[in-house]
């Protein structure tokens, strides 16, 4: 049985990183996508929230083959007048007063931590070198990140891990007060967690967590790799709650399908990375901020917002109607906007499956959860379609 005995290899060309459902899509049409064989599905996955225009959106397709024709990469060592434009957006539309531009959320958080500590490093206090970070977490895939979020299962192996994270629970800011030392100089945390299961953190906690950080001279950091560019019903979930962070970081969505990252800071925090001391080859090349350009200039149009919050609110009427219908399906249903959170109590890897087979594609987190995270610019008639293959959903596994 071992290859080496049968002089035979069994890995496939693609490195087997992930169990893969069988099924290749050559073509997309705004929230629907096609696969080979030609079956048409709705996605409310938007290959994990990046998708936020849904596929081949006139306007990016529009902006993209322009840039195409024209310039695709120049490198970080002259000007990037889409950078430019694309900073000033972020800028005049959040707490952020610079931008760094790069590929994935993983970088985005590995700047992010890296500026926590530089931060305390030119502030004079190098020893508060050490980050909190929370309880079902998930921040990338990269060595830092990895440390920064929760699960043992995705470190294992890979040893030995960067320091300086401590971990308290998510949500409890009595745990997080008393887990501040004199080594305290970060937190890191999603605002709403989405691998964790769309996890919203209880009513004060975010500016509770603004004010320990004030009180002990700390920065806070949220991940919007997920909750930003409109998912929750605004640019970014920090502006629901009554604080601003001094750093965000952002992807997924941002490029609304090209790999786009970013790190949003205040001035304060970003003396800590001046020429030199952070770079990227690819990061915000001309390409990528035509895309990033694109996407915002349909999320920032008037009433793009509230049409998000619309949609969330079908959503729900129609999945409460469908938990009464089918008792023991729903468990819970949670999140904001279109970042929506379906506790199930069938598996939710059984309810994706039973999804997809009804031409639903939908993508399951921790706790239980399948996560709805359509296209934000969905209709009425999308959600309908939605809610329909789910109630069949429903009735088939709890029959
Ligand atoms: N942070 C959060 C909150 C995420 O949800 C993800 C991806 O799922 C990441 C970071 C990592 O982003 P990427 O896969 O682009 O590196």
């Amino acid at each position: 049985f071992l290859p080496e005995i049968r002089n035979e290899k069994v890995i496939t060309p693609v490195m087997p990183t992930y169990a893969r459902a069988d099924l290749a899509f050559e073509k997309g049409d705004g929230p629907y996508l096609f696969a080979q064989d030609g079956r048409r599905f709705l996605d409310f996955g938007s290959g994990i929230a990046v998708n936020t225009l849904g596929h081949a959106h006139p306007h990016l397709v529009k902006m993209l083959s322009e840039q195409v024709a024209k310039l695709w990469h120049t490198s970080n060592l002259y000007r990037i007048p889409g950078q430019e434009k694309l900073a000033e957006r972020l800028v005049a539309n959040t707490f952020a007063d610079t931008v760094f531009f790069c590929n994935s959320g993983a970088e985005a958080n590995e700047a992010g931590i890296k500026m926590l500590r530089r931060y305390q490093h030119v502030s004079g206090t190098p020893e508060k070198n050490r980050i909190l970070v929370a309880t079902n977490a998930f921040h990338g895939r990269t060595l830092g990140t990895l440390t920064a979020g929760y699960s043992d299962k995705y470190r294992e192996g890979f040893g030995p891990m960067p320091e300086g994270f401590d971990r308290v629970a998510f949500g409890n800011l009595n745990e997080l007060r008393n887990a501040i030392t004199p080594n305290t100089g970060g937190i890191l945390i999603e605002p709403i967690q989405g691998e964790g299961g769309i996890c919203r953190p209880p009513e004060g906690y975010l500016e509770g967590v603004r004010k320990a950080a004030d009180e002990f001279g700390m920065l806070v950091m949220f991940d919007e790799v997920q909750t930003g560019i409109g998912r929750t019903g605004k640019l970014f979930a920090y502006e629901w709650s009554d604080m601003v962070p001094d750093i965000v970081s952002s992807a997924k969505g941002l490029g609304g399908g090209f790999p786009v990252g970013a790190l949003l800071a205040s001035e304060k925090a970003a003396v800590a990375l001046p020429a030199g001391m952070h770079g990227t080859t690819f990061g915000g090349n001309p390409l990528a901020m035509a895309a990033a350009n694109a996407v915002l200039d349909e999320v920032l149009k008037p009433g793009f917002m509230d049409h998000v919050l619309d949609m969330s609110q079908l959503i729900r009427d129609g999945l409460d109607a469908i938990a009464r219908k089918h008792p023991g399906f729903i468990a819970e249903v949670r999140g904001m906007g279109l970042l929506l959170g379906m506790k199930t109590v069938p598996t939710n890897v059984d309810v994706v499956a039973k999804l997809r087979e009804l031409n639903l594609l939908t993508v399951p987190a921790g706790d239980n959860v399948v996560r709805l995270l359509p296209p934000l610019n969905i209709t009425k008639s999308h959600v309908d379609e939605a809610l329909e293959a789910i109630d069949a959903c429903a009735a088939a596994l709890t029959k």
